[in-house]
């Protein structure tokens, strides 16, 4: 069936063949007149062929396609010859869609143009999609280089592909340095090899790669980087490379160390602290106790479980637990309700397991549900604090000089023993003695020389009085004897046998020898002398005056009581 003269298929054949393209096809005359079309070209612009036929581009379609047209048309007759043209091209449902139209010019017998042929493809999904992919690539590409990490992409031969702006500016390269360069030619041997052994393993495994290492910075450094790196596949599913991007975790790093560190000091400090640190939990359950905690309490680490088995060993007495636990209890409360600041020192009675009770300071520090217990054993400084104050006490009422009791003692017991002696209906003797012409002594030997006198004679009152009675130094050469239970004439005897006692005293000072120092003596007694220790001293007095105005180194005792009137 094929034509004779131009071995073609015959025109019936072909007219039915283009019918059955799919494709739009259309035939117009070299004055750009509709000469034909197939049904496919019929659908798609909505026009049967009837309405087309005869009728050129300008009076089917709106000016601008239809000079696109005619343009295109005017190129093929004038260059014979396959064309192809991107145009628009208005569709049955008044949409305009991207097509590309083929065409060519058909010749007549005698070779001239016979008019166009054309084939319009719709190409509008196509272009659609083209658009989007290059969105979508662009918007990636913007991702990736408005990300502040540092991304790099690398061909499975390890050779550089794309990176970011933030890779950039992290290395201080420009992309064009890296691109198309392997490892080896971008960073020293030592890293190189490192990114190099983990690419190839990575590329051997797939997946993704996490690991720490080094990068080198801008600035010659080397940081520490966490590289995360995956491989992609091409479009074909094979592994098209590596895709990486790390951060500098240097910084992290250094803050860790820095507290690990500071940690690691704190735990030394603590360990070696002379103070005793006890942490427990919410549970009360003694998690941590330092080593100074064992050695203070006596007691190993072991045997302190919890709170209550701890409390049970150290406070042995119930009662005395009950109240020492309770207050911890409450200052915990207070610490953690936040209504204190800090926990008041607490002073409580441990029994260490050596059997000895020993005075602690307890502090306690509350941290979320942490209970830090600091122990400061003060037995020694309150022992010492209390051997000081019986040395001030003892210094607060003794004379320096003779050692003797002061005055402010005196004081003190002749109110003891005359009350005492007011409810036992017993008497108090009280004398007064004066060294006689201790002027002289002074004016002679020296006042240091005095100063022995004065010692040599309190040592001989101090030694030469009952056990119960007081020997004091009243002031300069004057002393007080406080006989409780005496009566006068014991108190006169007393001084007798004291002042003989003096008499027979000598004193060697700067290598000579004070003798024949003599003392006058005045005694009272209670209550023959009055009621009051005043009144009694008063009495004295005067009977030591007497003995003084009477001739000295004698006892003179106190006359009758005389009630003043
Ligand atoms: P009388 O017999 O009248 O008591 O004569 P006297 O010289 O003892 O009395 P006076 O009151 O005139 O002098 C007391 C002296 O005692 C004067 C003073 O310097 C001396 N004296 C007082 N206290 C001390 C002391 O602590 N050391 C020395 N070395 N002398 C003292
Ligand atoms: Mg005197
Ligand atoms: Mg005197």
């Amino acid at each position: 069936m094929a034509d004779t003269q131009t071995g073609l298929p015959d025109s019936t054949l072909v007219a039915q063949l283009i019918e059955a393209i799919p494709s739009p096809i259309y035939y117009v005359d070299t004055e750009g007149r509709f000469l034909g079309c197939n049904a496919a070209f019929e659908a798609s612009c909505g026009l049967s062929r009837g309405a087309l036929l005869g009728k050129t581009a300008h009076e089917i379609w709106p000016k601008d396609l239809a000079d696109t047209y005619q343009a295109g048309d005017i190129e093929v007759l004038e260059k014979p010859g396959p064309h192809v043209q991107a145009a628009e091209a208005i569709f049955a449902d008044g949409s305009r869609h991207q097509v590309i139209l083929h065409r060519a010019a058909f010749f007549q017998e005698d070779g001239s143009p016979g008019g166009i042929v054309g084939v319009g493809w719709d190409v509008t999904d196509r272009v659609r999609a083209e658009q989007e992919l290059k969105d979508h690539l662009q918007f990636s590409e913007q991702l990736i280089e408005t990300v502040p990490s540092p991304i790099f992409v690398k061909d499975k031969d390890g050779v550089y592909l794309a990176c970011n702006r933030a890779f950039e500016e992290f290395c201080g390269l420009k992309r064009q340095d890296v691109i198309g360069k392997t490892v080896f030619e971008v960073w020293p041997m030592e890293l190189a090899r490192t990114y190099r052994s983990a690419d190839d393993a990575l590329l051997k495994k797939g997946g993704v790669q996490v690991y720490e290492a080094f990068m080198r910075a801008a600035d010659g450094s080397n940081r520490n980087v966490i590289f995360h790196k995956a491989t992609f596949n091409k479009g074909d599913g094979s592994v098209g490379g590596i895709i990486g991007v790390y951060w500098d975790v240097t910084a992290r790093k250094r803050a860790e160390q820095a507290l690990r560190h500071s940690e690691e000091r704190f735990r030394r400090m603590v360990e070696n602290a002379p103070f005793g640190v006890l942490l427990t939990d919410e549970h009360d359950a003694i998690t941590f106790t330092n080593r100074r905690f064992e050695e203070l309490l006596h007691y190993p680490a072991e045997r302190m479980e919890n709170l209550e088995t701890w409390s049970a060993l150290v406070y042995p007495d119930t009662k005395y637990r009950a109240e020492v636990m309770a207050q911890h209890v409450r200052d915990i409360e207070l610490l953690r309700s936040g209504e204190m600041d800090a926990s008041p020192v607490r002073e409580v009675q441990v029994s260490c397991g050596d059997s000895i009770v020993r005075d602690m300071e307890v502090v306690i520090t509350v941290e979320e549900n942490l209970v830090y217990w600091v122990f400061n054993d003060v037995t020694v400084r309150n022992r010492a604090e209390q051997a000081l104050r019986d040395v001030l006490q003892a210094e607060a009422l003794h004379d320096p000089l003779t050692s003797l009791y002061n005055r402010r003692y005196l004081d003190q017991a002749l109110e003891r023993e005359f009350s005492r002696a007011a409810r036992s209906g017993k008497t108090v003797s009280v004398v007064m003695t004066d060294i006689d012409h201790f002027k002289n002594v002074n004016d002679t030997y020296g006042h240091d020389c005095g100063d022995k006198v004065l010692q040599a004679i309190a040592r001989i009152l101090n030694t030469h009085i009952r056990k119960g009675d007081t020997a004091c130094r009243y002031g300069g050469e004057e002393f007080t004897l406080l006989l409780p239970d005496a009566p006068l004439e014991s108190a006169v005897e007393r001084a007798e046998r004291l002042g003989e006692l003096i008499r027979d005293l000598s004193v060697s000072c700067d290598g000579t020898t004070i003798a024949a120092v003599t003392m006058s003596f005045g005694a009272a007694t209670y209550p023959e002398h009055g009621d009051t220790p005043e009144k009694v001293l008063k009495a004295a007095d005067e009977a030591l005056q007497r003995a003084k105005s009477e001739g000295r180194n004698r006892v003179a005792a106190a006359y009758e009581f005389r009630d003043t009137p």
